[in-house]
């Protein structure tokens, strides 16, 4: 019996050149994650679907976990392929309900092959009596837990179990280069992500102020890239000295705006590193109305000095969404740790919220942005996160069987 994961994509919008390159790119981003699994496998383009195949036995649930961190795919199962006939069909059946999810199942079953003995319907019969006789759990035709499905060929039958979703999207590298503004907080890792599914390769970028923060936010942030990392295959990060330009706004800009003008700094900074990374878009986590510096008027403050898009797709979520996207991808439980966070340093109680360029570009006159961002990038650092193999979770289980 051997034992591989089957791959689907999502198709819309996909022809002719597009849909090769879309296919090959997804193959080549698969091969990547299974084997920052540490699975030896292949993975191969089979019409509309990709097959990762294990050479080992006992991986290829690694393999689909790994695949299910993959941009592009819409769905995954694991699959058994057996000789055709209804003995093997029948012991394939059982070993996949017992790595699928609790609960009822169904049967699906398609015919390659006409000249098969039995048709679909009595196929599903014999081998549903066979599963029930096996694993004890209900037949649910209506609203099953699990769908197994059986595929008859001349040569093979293959059997998948349960079918799992994947991000969906556009494999990572189908776009553009964005630079991802992390903060350690539980928002920008969240953005980051979701631009990745649109196919970005994402640099990391934080800012980091040592004098204040300490080493343990760099040990999150890099945390955090090691869990987006199964996501792009691996993560580039950029720690930007941010001690001397805090300093400098500390030393003219009143505490109510210090905030304001900490976020434009960033967005002056990244220009520069746009430039070397030849990125075309700045990712943040802002949240409309979330906090002070996300107001409308004081996003046009700061977005306003960005010399390229900003990408902040979760603009329109609220804090409950955004969490339980963090716990679905992972970061979660990083993001929580607590951490000095530089945009506080010596900010008022009461910052302003409804400020003007006009305003604030007074406020700033003093201050030496060339210089402050030339020396910024010279001192800036740069890391390769890899995969962190702590990360890579388990399959979603459903709750046990219903009664
Ligand atoms: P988050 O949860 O991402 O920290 P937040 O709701 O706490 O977001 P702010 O702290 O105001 O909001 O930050 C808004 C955005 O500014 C962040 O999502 C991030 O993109 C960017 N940002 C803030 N601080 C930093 C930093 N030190 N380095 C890089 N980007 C930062
Ligand atoms: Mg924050």
């Amino acid at each position: 019996m051997e034992r591989f994961v089957l791959v689907h994509y999502a198709e819309i919008g996909l022809k002719g050149g597009n849909r090769r390159r879309f296919t090959e790119r997804l193959r080549d981003r698969l091969r990547q994650a299974v084997e920052s699994a540490g699975v030896d496998a292949t993975a191969g383009i089979h019409g509309s679907r990709l097959i990762v195949r294990p050479r080992e036995e006992g991986t290829a649930e690694r393999a689909l976990l790994a695949v299910l961190k993959v941009p592009g795919v819409a769905n995954a199962a694991l699959a058994l392929r057996v000789a055709p006939n209804l003995d093997a069909i029948g012991a394939a059946a059982i070993e996949a309900l017992a790595e699928a999810p609790a609960g009822s199942f169904k049967l699906e079953t398609r015919r390659a092959d006409k000249s098969f003995p039995l048709d679909s319907i009595a196929i599903c019969r014999a081998v549903g009596a066979t599963c029930v006789e096996a694993s004890g759990r209900l037949v649910d035709v209506h609203n099953p837990d699990v769908t197994v499905r059986i595929h008859v060929t001349k040569e093979f039958a293959f059997v998948s179990a349960h079918t799992y979703q994947g991000p969906g999207g556009l494999p990572v590298g189908s776009t553009t280069r964005l630079l991802s503004l992390l903060s350690g907080g539980l928002d920008s890792p969240v953005a980051a992500w979701k631009m990745m599914r649109r196919g970005a390769l994402v640099t990391g970028v934080h800012f980091h102020n040592r004098s204040l923060q300490g080493a343990a936010v760099i040990e999150k942030i890099e945390d955090l890239c090691g869990v987006l990392a199964w996501t792009m295959g691996k993560m580039p990060l950029r720690i930007v000295p941010f001690e001397s330009c805090q300093r400098a706004i500390v030393g003219t800009v009143p505490a109510a705006y210090r905030m304001i003008v900490y976020r434009r700094a960033m967005f002056r900074i990244a220009a520069r590193i746009a430039r070397i990374e030849r990125a075309l878009g700045y990712i943040t986590g802002d949240s409309l109305g979330q906090v002070a510096s996300q107001t409308a008027e004081n996003l046009c403050t700061i977005h306003g000095v960005a010399d390229l898009p900003v990408y902040a797709p979760l603009m329109g979520s609220d804090k409950v969404e955004i969490m339980h996207r963090a716990r679905q991808i992972g970061t979660y439980d990083v993001s929580i740790r607590p951490h000095d966070d530089c945009c506080s340093f010596l900010v008022a109680k009461h910052p302003v919220v409804k400020s003007t360029d006009a305003e604030v570009r007074e406020l700033e006159a003093g201050l030496d942005w060339d210089a402050l961002a030339e020396e910024a990038v010279e001192k800036m650092e740069r890391r390769m996160i890899l995969p962190d193999p702590a990360a890579l979770g388990s399959l979603p289980r459903v709750q046990g069987p219903r009664t």
